[in-house]
């Protein structure tokens, strides 16, 4: 009879055990669908003072076929005022 509900006991526990991998896996495949929008959150360095700003901040500047993004307009008038003296 002892060996009986040892082998239950077996059971249930290895029945836990899977229906909890079961939901870990769920979990990671929920979290792995939720990063694609993370990813377009890309960030880029400020060529001034070093920040990371987000990739579609406002402050912006299009020279040629570059783009580069500022963390304010301080930082931007400052590249402008580079870019102007290189020329
Ligand atoms: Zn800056």
């Amino acid at each position: 009879m002892f060996k009986i509900l040892l082998t239950i006991a077996a059971i249930y526990i290895l029945f836990k055990l899977i229906s909890n991998d079961r939901k870990k896996k769920k979990a990671q495949e929920k979290a792995a669908a939720g990063q694609p929008s993370q990813i377009s959150d890309e960030m880029v360095k400020d060529p001034i003072c070093g920040a990371y700003v987000p990739k579609n901040s406002d402050i912006r500047v299009k020279v040629g076929e570059k783009v580069e993004c500022f963390c304010s307009y301080d930082c931007r008038d400052q590249y402008l005022k580079q870019l102007k003296g290189k020329e």
